[in-house]
């Protein structure tokens, strides 16, 4: 993993699987990709009744929840919402939030590459904000090698890159790439439309509500620099399957007492991963050139200090 920082990408930490003495530093998989195989799986597991629709209508009682779907109504000792960032679920057990517009959006696609990416993620923090060329799987139609791009830029910027098309994002990232020491990926091609996604972090203000839980983005929503969002709300999952493995065996599994565990036992990792990411995103929002200066340094600084890097590594890639 390479990070590039401003003043013309001069500014760089290096991270290795070989140096952190691990098989891999992160796993990179396609939603299409991640999405099917979890439909599979839960095809085979009994007691799962897969219903393809939006539910809807719910109402907590006291001792379960009713709630709307396609296939008529249902009921549940518990009811897990993992709705989205939007979860109409979330709104409608009246659950506020807080959040801020980064007056940014992301701007995402795949391009195919020139030559081997050898499982390098590249980022780059430039003025017209951060660029993420994450590694894929070779691209299956001709086998070359293929990155996805993430690249979230002030509104206006990306309106532009959208206007220009994916092209002649092809070429400035081409350009980018060259520029720096990230591995000889260009010229890149793109393989397919741009798509625009407008951010914001958001935090609903409670987890949990009566025969209710909210887990990943209809809980909290975080800027994606990091690429830490979907794993935040895989983390609430397991969490909330260990609190519910382990409850007394007088409780039911919509009982409040475990709901607040299990609130609680989130309330510190999302906080923390809530202000990293966005002081990251602020950092580097930045312009004024003192700052440029010193985050430069910063960068340099960190990419000699490989206990700190390992330390970061680590608890970015979920250990301790
Ligand atoms: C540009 C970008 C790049 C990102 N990159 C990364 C990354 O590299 N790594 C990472 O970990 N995270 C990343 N994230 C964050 C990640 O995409 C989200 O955190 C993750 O998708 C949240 O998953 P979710 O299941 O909670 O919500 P969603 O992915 O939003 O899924 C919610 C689902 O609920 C469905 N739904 C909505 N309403 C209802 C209803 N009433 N009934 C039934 N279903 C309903 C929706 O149709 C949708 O399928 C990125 C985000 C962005 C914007």
């Amino acid at each position: 993993m390479r990070v590039h920082g401003d003043a013309g990408g001069r500014a760089a930490l290096h991270f290795g699987a070989y140096a952190s003495a691990v098989e891999r530093l992160a796993t990179i998989v396609e939603h299409r990709e991640l999405a099917r195989v979890l439909g599979t799986a839960a095809g085979y597991f009994p007691g799962i009744e897969r219903i393809d629709g939006f539910a809807s209508q719910i109402v907590a009682l006291a001792d379960h929840a009713t709630f709307s779907t396609e296939a008529g109504p249902r009921g549940a000792r518990l009811v897990v919402a993992a709705d989205g960032a939007r979860s109409p679920t979330r709104d409608a057990l009246g659950i506020a939030t807080d959040g801020k517009p980064y007056g940014q959006r992301a701007i995402v696609g795949n391009f195919g590459c020139a030559g081997p990416h050898a499982g390098t993620a590249s980022q780059w923090f430039t003025d017209d904000g951060v660029v993420a060329l994450l590694p894929l799987a070779a691209d299956r139609r001709d086998e070359r090698d293929a990155v996805s791009l993430v690249w979230s830029a002030p509104d206006a910027t990306a309106d532009r890159l959208i206007d220009e098309g994916p092209r002649a994002v092809a070429v400035r990232l081409s350009a980018l790439v060259s520029s720096s020491d990230a591995p000889a990926i260009g010229p890149l091609t793109s393989l397919g439309p741009l798509v625009k996604v407008p951010l914001a972090m958001q935090t609903a203000r409670r987890m949990v509500a009566d025969r209710c839980a909210l887990v990943g983005d209809a809980a909290h929503v975080i800027h994606p620099l990091a690429g830490q969002g979907l794993n935040l709300g895989l983390a609430d999952v397991e969490t909330l399957f260990d609190v519910l493995v382990a409850r007394e065996s007088f409780r039911d599994c919509g009982d409040v007492v475990l709901l607040r565990r299990y609130e609680r036992a989130r309330a510190e990792p999302v906080l923390a991963m809530r202000g990293m990411t966005d002081g990251l995103a602020r950092l580097f929002d930045d312009a004024r050139p003192g700052v440029v200066r010193l985050r430069g340094l910063g960068l340099c600084a960190l990419d000699r200090l490989p206990p700190l890097k390992r330390l970061l590594m680590r608890h970015a890639s979920g250990g301790a």
